[in-house]
C-alpha cells in the first residue's frame, strides 16, 4: 500500500495543503512549545481544557472510547484524536468528576480537504486472492485488540523524536484511489531510509504486539500509556518482544520493504482513543 513512487511523488504534492494547514492554525503558533498540536480537523488532536480537580477525571469519547487525560491538580486537559473520517462540525466529550457527575464538553471540527492520488495498477494487484482476504480479515481482527489497549497514563510530555532519520513526507491523510476503487487514507507518515536504518523509540513505551502482517510486513505497536499507541510497519527485523520496556531512543526493529511496497521506508502511525492522526503533531519542525 506504500509504493516509493507514492512516496516520492507526495512530497512536493502535499507541501501547499500542510502549509495552510499550518497558517489556519492559530492555537499551534500561540502554543509552540506544547505536544501534541492543537489542530480540531479530521486526523487532527483537540486539546480539550477540563480545568481544575484533586484527582484526574475520566474522560471518554461520544463512541465510548476512554481518552487520555494528562495535566495536574491545577489543570487537566484531554487529548482526543480525531478520526480521518470525522464529519466538519460539533463533536463531544463526557467528563466524569471522582464523585461521578458527568458534564459534556463540546468542540468543533474544522473541515480539512486532503489530496486525492489516483494511481492505475495491473488488473489483479487490487483485488485480494480469496486466501490472502482471509489473512487480512483475521490480521484486521487481531490488530482491533491491540488498538484497543489503554493503560493507566504515565508520560507528561509527549513531545517525540523521530524514530528514524531521513527525509518525511506528508503524505499522512493522503486519499488513495487505485483503478477508480477507493481506498483507506493513508494514515501514518512515510519516512524514506535504507533498510537496515535503526527504528529507535520516540517516548518511553511498552511493546504490546510485533507480527508479520499481509499490508503492513514487519510490524511493531508500542504503548505509551493512556491510549497513545505507536505503530512502525514494513520492517525488515524486529529486535524486541511483547512486554519489553523501551526508553526514548532505544532501538525496537530496522527499516525494511515488508509487506505491501515496492521501497524501503518506515510507515510510522501514532494513535489515540483508536484513532489514527498525523504524527507530524507530535514532533518539533
Ligand atoms: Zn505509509
Amino acid at each position: 500500500m506504500h509504493r516509493r513512487s507514492l512516496l516520492l511523488a507526495t512530497t512536493s504534492l502535499l507541501a501547499l495543503p500542510a502549509a495552510r494547514a499550518g497558517a489556519a492554525s492559530t492555537s499551534a503558533s500561540k502554543a509552540p512549545d506544547v505536544w501534541p498540536h492543537d489542530a480540531r480537523v479530521p486526523g487532527g488532536v483537540a486539546r480539550l481544557s477540563l480545568g481544575p480537580s484533586a484527582a484526574r477525571p475520566a474522560a471518554r469519547t461520544e463512541g465510548d472510547v476512554p481518552l487520555l487525560v494528562l495535566g495536574d491538580a491545577i489543570e487537566w486537559t484531554a487529548l482526543v484524536g480525531i478520526p480521518l473520517a470525522a464529519a466538519p462540525g460539533t463533536s463531544r466529550i463526557t467528563v466524569r468528576a471522582e464523585d461521578g457527575a458527568e458534564r459534556q464538553i463540546a468542540y468543533t471540527v474544522a473541515p480539512k480537504r486532503y489530496s486525492e492520488q489516483r494511481l492505475k495498477v495491473a488488473p489483479g494487484t487490487v483485488d485480494l486472492s480469496p486466501a490472502d482476504q482471509a489473512r487480512y480479515e483475521r490480521e484486521r481482527a487481531h490488530q482491533a485488540t491491540v488498538m484497543a489497549t489503554f493503560t493507566d497514563p504515565r508520560l507528561q510530555d509527549l513531545q517525540m523524536r523521530v524514530p528514524v532519520p531521513g527525509r518525511r513526507s506528508s503524505s499522512f491523510g493522503l486519499r488513495r484511489v487505485f483503478n477508480g476503487q477507493s481506498r483507506n487514507p493513508h494514515s501514518g507518515m512515510d519516512i524514506a531510509a535504507a533498510t537496515g536504518t535503526p527504528v529507535l523509540a520516540p517516548l518511553p513505551g511498552r511493546v504490546i504486539d510485533t507480527g508479520d502482517y499481509f499490508f503492513n510486513g514487519g510490524t511493531v505497536w508500542l504503548d505509551h500509556g493512556g491510549g497513545l499507541l505507536t505503530m512502525y510497519c514494513h520492517l525488515s527485523r524486529v529486535d524486541v518482544k511483547v512486554g519489553d520496556a523501551l526508553k526514548t531512543g532505544e532501538r525496537l526493529a530496522a527499516v525494511g520493504a515488508t509487506g505491501r511496497v515496492t521501497g524501503p521506508h518506515l510507515h510510522w502511525g501514532v494513535m489515540l482513543n483508536r484513532t489514527m492522526v498525523d504524527p507530524a503533531l507530535f514532533i518539533a519542525g
